[in-house]
């Protein structure tokens, strides 16, 4: 758990004692057993800090003694106090505190430490990853699903809550709202010319997302987009659908190659299930020829003259559906 903890470096299992030589010794050889057995390499060294300034020895005779009993236990071990492979640390204080092997922890910065965020969670390989780099920025994540039943399936929607429960370790919890996009997809399908749709379409989940996320206090979007990935990350269609909302947009992902954001879509192990073969919606509804370089002022005009369109997304707003993982 403290390895998917963000604003942790790192952390060590600690052994606490009397603050006498022979126990200490005792559990120093252990973690120097445990340290061969698991393969760690044969040079180490001992380093002590004695906080206890009434104790007989000075730091560097403590460590030699302790070196020492480590060498006689374990004949095959060497020192090497300059580049040693692991380290035994000793602490006297109120009592003694030995420690060997160090692990890294989550890095980055307590989750929330931040602020809020809202992450445009598809099933796609992007935004998990974007939204685990921004937890780990100390962004709180909440998450947010665009779903088109019955064009997409339960499966879809399952691959969706399966994601979001993988972020969740690394966010402390994950709400996913589940947003109902059928009917504004369908008048926004019947309206306007084809290959426009997908940008239309992103433009309409970036207004909702953002309503969303100023209910649930969150102060910034995140998405997935990688600049020039596909026809709707070009620089004029990033520049049109980032139009339609005031708050701040992150896109982690954005200087990321997709063999880069694969790498950490592994490392949080969500890969497995973001190839899982379920549609989404923007595969569904893709145009054959989508724009590449849409005119904002001429899409912001042919979007604003859908009189339909602004209750459709009130009302997808208020129905979303909340779950917890
Ligand atoms: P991903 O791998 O994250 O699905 P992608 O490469 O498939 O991304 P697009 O489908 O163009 O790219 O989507 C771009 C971004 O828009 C996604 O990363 C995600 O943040 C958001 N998005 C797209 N579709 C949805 C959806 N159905 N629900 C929520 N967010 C979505
Ligand atoms: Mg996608």
């Amino acid at each position: 758990r403290l390895q998917s903890l963000f604003g942790i470096v790192g952390f060590y299992r600690c052994f606490e004692t009397k603050k006498d030589l022979d126990e200490i010794k005792k559990i120093a050889i252990q973690f120097a057993r445990q340290n061969l057995e698991e393969n760690r390499g044969i040079e180490f060294k001992v380093d002590t800090r004695r906080i206890d300034k009434s104790l007989p020895f000075t730091n560097q005779q403590y460590s030699a003694q302790l070196g020492e009993a480590i060498l006689d236990a374990i004949p095959e071990l060497k020192v090497n106090v300059r580049q040693p492979q692991w380290t035994i640390n000793l602490e006297l204080r109120d009592k003694a505190y030995i420690y060997g092997f160090g692990y890294m922890g989550g890095k980055g910065l307590p989750v929330g430490s931040a602020g809020r965020g809202m992450l445009l969670l598809s099933g796609g390989i992007d935004s998990p990853v974007a939204g685990f780099l921004m937890a780990k920025r100390g962004l709180k994540l909440e998450a947010v699903y665009f779903n088109t039943p019955p064009y997409t399936s339960e499966e879809s929607l399952q691959k969706v809550k399966d994601l979001a429960a993988i972020l969740s370790p690394w966010n402390g919890g994950i709400k996913l709202h589940v947003v109902n996009f059928t009917e504004i997809q369908m008048l926004l399908n019947k309206s306007l010319p084809e290959e426009t749709l997908t940008l239309h379409s992103r433009a309409s989940m970036m207004k909702i997302a953002g309503k969303l996320a100023e209910f649930h206090s969150c102060a910034a979007l995140i998405t997935g987009e990688s600049l020039s990935q596909v026809a709707s990350q070009t620089l004029e269609s990033l520049n049109y659908t980032n139009q339609a909302v005031s708050m701040a947009v992150f896109r982690p992902c954005i200087g990321l190659d997709k063999e880069e954001i694969i790498h950490f879509s592994k490392r949080i192990k969500a890969f497995e299930t973001s190839i899982q073969p379920f549609d989404d919606c923007c595969t569904l509804f893709s145009p054959e020829h989508p724009l590449t370089r849409p005119k904002k002022t001429e899409m912001v005009t042919q979007y604003n003259q859908l009189e339909l369109l602004p209750d459709m997304l009130e009302k997808a707003v208020n129905e979303a559906m909340s779950f917890i993982l």
